[in-house]
């Protein structure tokens, strides 16, 4: 396309995009030669970015009818692992200068599968779910806030071989940290905020060895006001995990008063940086977070349930056996409330349903 060519005109319901069928969305051009496809990148010449793909379309072409949707009208389906495999050819040549920039190695960068959109110049991280997939693709624009391509989901940020290794793994806050620690020599998965993707990081941790630990790691970024979003996103963040995947999870901050760990690497890295991995390591300070307990059935078959729903359940059966004869028999084990849910009956005789804390 050059600039001499008119404007292309919004597809419609009567003026349908010839190569994926809808009618919204897409461009084509006035004479029906050229179309901009935000949905297909199949047979694309062109990748235009956020605004879609260029297409050729043949004299021969027939446009397709699209399955009836039932889906949302704004919603596009975007095949991320496509884009980011075009991307990341793009980026090959330019891996060195973003590794400059951010001080970390370019392998790191070339494992997270980094890559580089020509149409609005950014690189670009991709973001996928516990299960390898590419779900979205982030913009990293130097300064402004993170945005992300149309249709994205947030995710995580991690290598294909995320878990070699001995050590600890750790989740820190965006792909640039992810980065550093991955150039210390370190595992790591990048989390898409200070609280965000939990539940992925649960779901792609859920084999992980009990004999390794899983460390989140918050910045250092405590407010004028006295809020602590990187802390606070870590703790809670360890804690979803922890109660996910019933077992301990340590959350730590950056060691030496960093902000982050690409700080950190910047700071302390030096010509040779996997030589300093004790170091960060023994800098850092691990809390503890254990799961809930889990009260388990000794009848075979029977599923464990929490103690918030066993102690909601002994409730239940106890006001119910109030007035009633009989004998009410609980075989509860040691610290599962007990004598909390007589508090409550007692609460419950004088007509006050106040939690007890
Ligand atoms: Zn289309």
């Amino acid at each position: 396309m050059d600039g001499s060519q008119p404007p292309m005109l919004r597809v419609s319901p009567l003026n349908r995009c010839p190569i994926c069928g809808h009618g919204d969305w897409c461009m084509v051009a006035p004479n029906g030669k050229t179309a901009i496809c935000p949905r297909t990148a199949e047979g694309a010449v062109k990748d235009l970015g956020e605004a879609g793909y260029l297409h050729v379309v043949h004299p021969d072409h027939v446009t397709p009818h699209p399955a009836p949707r039932n889906e949302p009208q704004n919603t596009v389906k975007v095949d991320f692992q496509h884009l980011s495999d075009i991307r990341r050819e793009r980026a090959e040549p330019r891996l060195h200068d973003l590794a400059r920039t951010l001080g970390v190695s370019v392998d790191a960068l070339r494992c997270l599968k980094v890559g580089y959109n020509d149409y609005d110049q950014t690189f670009t991280f991709p973001e996928r779910d516990g299960q390898g997939n590419i779900i979205g693709i982030l913009l990293r624009y130097p300064t402004g806030p993170k945005k992300r391509i149309r249709g994205s989901k947030s995710g995580l940020s991690y290598a294909d071989a995320w878990d070699d290794g001995t050590g600890p793994v750790f989740a820190v806050e965006g792909p640039s940290d992810t980065a550093a620690l991955m150039t210390l020599g370190l595992n790591a998965i990048g989390r898409p905020s200070n609280r965000g993707g939990y539940s992925h990081l649960a779901d792609l941790l859920s084999d992980f060895p009990e004999d390794r630990n899983i460390v989140v790691l918050g910045d250092c970024d405590r407010k004028e006001d006295g809020s602590w979003p990187g802390k606070q996103g870590a703790i809670q963040t360890a804690s979803e995990v922890s109660k996910r995947l019933e077992r301990t999870v340590y959350w730590a901050l950056p060691p030496d008063g960093v902000k982050d760990a690409r700080a950190w690497l910047n700071e302390h890295g030096g010509d040779n940086p996997t030589s300093m991995r004790d170091c960060f390591l023994e800098g850092l300070q691990l809390h503890a977070i254990t799961p809930p307990p889990v009260i388990r059935s000794f009848v075979p078959f029977q599923e464990p349930i929490s103690l918030g729903s066993y102690r909601a359940e002994m409730l239940r059966r106890r006001l119910f056996s109030l007035d009633r004869p009989g004998i009410y028999l609980d075989r509860s084990m040691t610290g599962s409330g007990k004598s909390a849910i007589d508090y409550r009956v007692v609460l419950n005789l004088f007509g006050r349903t106040e939690e007890v804390a």
